[in-house]
């Protein structure tokens, strides 16, 4: 994150915003009014972070969006607001339609916990909590280019995080997400946002993805030596499911590591799905054929149709983290999680509710007869060597 910007109004607000930020070793620059930012800044870095508030007299929040997308200054924003989540939500759209980076939002009172997890979603965790080393100013800065990632996946150097997925009635671990990180040699730990991107701009992630799925299937083998049977769920993208050998291809890994396919459960988002309906169908529907399953991921955040949804053969519906993390304070929120579950159910897939961070979540989903979950609440995405020791210890049911 290179730079911060506040604008807000009520300088108060800025103030306890600058504040919180300090305690995690960044600094803002304040600005009373999208003009002043505006008159101050004609050029921002791309990497910079914008929190906005959406109420304020002269130019609003949503004349502050358009303007950004004008002068075509794209960064990430964060949308701050004493108003209905409703308001807040179609910002959020408005602004995401015009190709700004939306983070996330805060409902005034602001609290810094809050603040703290949306900036864990654009900054990796450990920057944020340990004080700034001279180390963590260079990894914080740290923009791959296409030749470090090539050289990356040359070298091996990407790595699998794991992050368990449980069953809400049972509490019994029914499977795990596998999730990328790239272990670099100078700046450590770099999170898939900061490269998946790059690597789907330079047609790259058929390599990256085949990494991917050696590295699972590796896993898969060693927990059923350990007798933990579980599947692992792999991200796959829009750019895979238009290679038409991708089911062989994956078929094949599994007959030669004597796996069944059911081991392998592959996530497509409903962006990804809706690039090239035809040749992802066929993909889709042969994968399913040859005995994988299939889940649509980040559901609710796409714009899929539901004739889409009926026609390709999914065996899971994951529903998005936006939802689910707020589900217990917004009732839209959580109609739209109640409705995912019931249409996941009508359609014969299960259900499983990503970004569960609390206990109080973990109760509605079941309530709401949500089968299976998954979130920093039930476990932080981890290495192989920590998901062996958290599957050994992990006896009592979580709710
Ligand atoms: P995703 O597939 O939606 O993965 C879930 C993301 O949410 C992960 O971020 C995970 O660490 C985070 N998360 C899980 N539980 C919680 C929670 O309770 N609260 C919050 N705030 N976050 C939670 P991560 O690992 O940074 O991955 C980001 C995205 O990168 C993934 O989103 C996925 O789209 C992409 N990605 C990761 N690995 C791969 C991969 O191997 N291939 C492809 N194509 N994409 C990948
Ligand atoms: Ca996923
Ligand atoms: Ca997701």
């Amino acid at each position: 994150m290179n730079n911060i910007y506040i604008i807000d109004d009520e300088k108060a607000m800025s103030e306890l915003l600058q504040l919180y930020l300090e305690e995690m070793d960044m600094d803002a620059k304040t600005y009373t009014s999208g003009l002043d930012f505006f008159n101050e800044n004609q050029t921002i870095d791309k990497n910079s972070l914008i929190i906005l508030d959406l109420k304020m007299p002269e130019m609003d929040g949503v004349e502050v969006i358009r303007l950004l997308a004008q002068k075509e200054l794209t960064a990430s924003l964060i949308l701050v607001s004493g108003y209905d989540t409703g308001v807040l939500h179609s910002a959020e759209q408005l602004a995401q339609a015009h190709h700004l980076n939306v983070i996330g939002s805060l409902v005034k009172p602001i609290e810094l916990s809050q603040l703290k997890q949306l900036l864990a979603t654009i900054i990796p965790i450990n920057d944020i909590i340990s004080k700034s080393s001279s180390s963590s100013i260079s990894h914080k800065n740290y923009q791959p280019d296409i030749a470090a990632l090539k050289y990356a996946l040359d070298q091996k150097q990407l790595i699998l995080f794991f992050q368990p997925q449980i069953n809400i009635e049972t509490g019994k671990v029914i499977g795990a997400e596998a999730l990328v990180r790239w272990q670099h040699e100078r700046y450590g730990l770099i999170n898939p946002d900061k490269f998946i991107p790059l690597a789907e701009r330079h047609g790259l992630m058929e390599q990256l993805t085949q990494q991917v799925i050696n590295m699972a299937i590796v896993q898969i083998s060693q927990l059923i030596n350990l007798h933990f049977t579980i599947p692992i769920s792999v991200n796959v993208s829009a750019e895979n499911i238009s290679s038409l050998s991708l089911p062989e291809f994956i078929s094949r890994l599994l007959q030669e590591n004597k796996l069944d396919p059911t081991m392998l459960v592959l996530e497509i988002t409903e962006t990804a799905l809706m690039c090239e309906l035809v040749t992802s169908l066929d993909i889709l529907t042969r994968l399913r054929m040859k005995g994988f399953d299939l889940s649509i991921d980040d559901f609710g955040t796409g714009y899929s149709s539901l004739s889409h949804l009926h026609r390709i053969p999914f065996t899971e519906l994951k529903i998005d983290q936006s939802f689910v993390k707020k589900m217990d304070t917004d009732d839209n929120s959580r109609a739209i999680v109640k409705t995912c579950i019931m249409l996941g159910h009508e359609l014969n897939m299960s259900v499983i509710a990503e970004g569960v961070e609390s206990k109080e979540v973990m109760n509605i989903l079941s309530e709401l007869g949500c089968d299976n979950a998954q979130g920093y609440y039930i476990s932080r995405p981890m290495p192989s060597e920590q998901l062996l020791q958290w599957l050994k210890n992990y006896e009592q049911p979580i709710i």
